[in-house]
């Protein structure tokens, strides 16, 4: 008989999500399925849940999302090796060809044809998960449950904090969302001078400076220019970590770059943006796009929270999955950092 298993569902094409009984995967050649221990809510399972225009286009329903997730490994599908059942683990949200050029240099944040776990196929808020063995990621015992349940931002973090130098650099971070809010401990870890971080929401500025930042600025109240100032900056930022996707943010962070500063774009814009070229050419700034995570950031994430980085005060809210509801809320009232949910029985 079909095993069946606690899931979150988006049913049909419409706002929410059911908690439905659906089979079990089972692991193919090659794959891993794994009992999921906690997972948390990221901004991308919001867009599923509002059912806003970036979902009508992505998601196909019915199907299981969430892609930020730990647990442990239930079964090993025929041929894994070097894996077993009972270890901890996290995963790589995104499956990659393995065939491009990008994937054979080991760049598959680049990848030319990404499925995305949770978005394009059944994903983690569910008591089970199958992905590819190539996408498990070992975690050791060490590392706070918690915090790994979402690692996956925590990647997005800091393959856009790490990609440019920070010691001894001053940085601005245009949106304390939970991805910048972690991002202004990455950089204060990692050995920034100033971490100056921009939002509207003085709820999560608070978390950033409880992470680090040496100043939160409320751009609807406070002076960016000023705050430059108190903070001893004379010629301006020397890296701009772009985390709100908002084009007014972008045009702010542009004003503020010394010449010949380096940018990294995570923040998605839900319409094209209009820049002023010619500032970005005479003032010889870099500007890098940021897409998922590097498999070589998996390491530093683990090494950076064995090093000290302590991500406990992201966390905001802790619920059941059967809870769900109440996580989504939190994660739309904009008074959350990361919202955890527990599967475990
Ligand atoms: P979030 O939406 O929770 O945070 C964005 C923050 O920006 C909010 O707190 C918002 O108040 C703030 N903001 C809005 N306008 C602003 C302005 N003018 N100046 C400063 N701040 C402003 O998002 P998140 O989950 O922290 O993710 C950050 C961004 O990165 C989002 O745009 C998300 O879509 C994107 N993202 C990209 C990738 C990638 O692979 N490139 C991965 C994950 C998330
Ligand atoms: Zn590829």
């Amino acid at each position: 008989m079909e095993k069946l298993m606690d899931a979150l569902v988006k049913p049909i094409a419409g706002k929410g999500l059911e908690l439905r009984r659906v089979p079990v995967p089972e692991p193919r050649t090659g794959e891993v399925l794994i009992k999921i221990r906690k997972t948390a809510i990221c901004g991308t399972d919001v867009h599923i849940y509002n059912w806003d225009p970036w979902a009508q286009l992505h998601i196909k329903p019915p199907m299981t999302i969430g892609h930020e997730y730990v647990g442990e490994i239930a079964a090993l599908g025929e041929g894994v090796t070097g894996l077993s059942v009972g270890q901890r683990v996290s995963g790589e949200g995104h499956l990659t060809c393995g065939r491009c050029r990008n994937c054979r240099t080991g760049n598959i944040q680049w990848c030319k044809d990404t499925n995305s776990v949770g978005v394009d196929r059944d994903g983690a808020f569910a008591e089970y998960l199958c992905i590819p063995a190539t996408n498990v990621i070992a975690i050791a015992d060490d590392l706070p449950e918690d915090v790994v349940a979402f690692f996956d931002a925590f990647g997005n973090a800091t393959h856009a904090s790490l990609m440019f130098d920070l010691v001894g650099e001053d940085v601005l971070i245009t949106g304390a969302g939970p991805i910048g809010i972690i991002s202004a401990g990455i950089c204060r870890f990692a050995g920034a001078r100033r971490i100056v971080i921009t939002d509207v929401n003085d709820y999560r500025l608070d978390l950033a400076k409880r992470m680090g930042a040496t100043a939160a600025v409320n751009i609807q109240r406070d002076d960016l220019r000023q705050v430059m100032h108190e903070q001893g900056l004379v010629e301006g930022f020397d890296v701009g970590l772009e985390m709100s996707g908002n084009g007014a943010a972008f045009d702010q962070m542009i004003s503020v770059m010394r010449n010949g500063g380096k940018i990294s774009l995570l923040g998605i814009a839900n319409k094209p943006l209009q820049v002023n070229m010619n500032d970005i050419i005479c003032r010889g700034l870099t500007l890098q796009g940021i897409y998922g995570r590097k498999m070589d950031n998996w390491h530093k994430m683990s090494s950076m929270v064995q090093g000290g980085l302590d991500l406990q005060p992201v966390i905001t809210h802790r619920f059941r999955y059967t809870e769900f509801e109440k996580g989504f809320d939190a994660m739309n009232s904009g008074l959350s950092g990361k919202v955890i949910l527990d599967w475990t029985k």
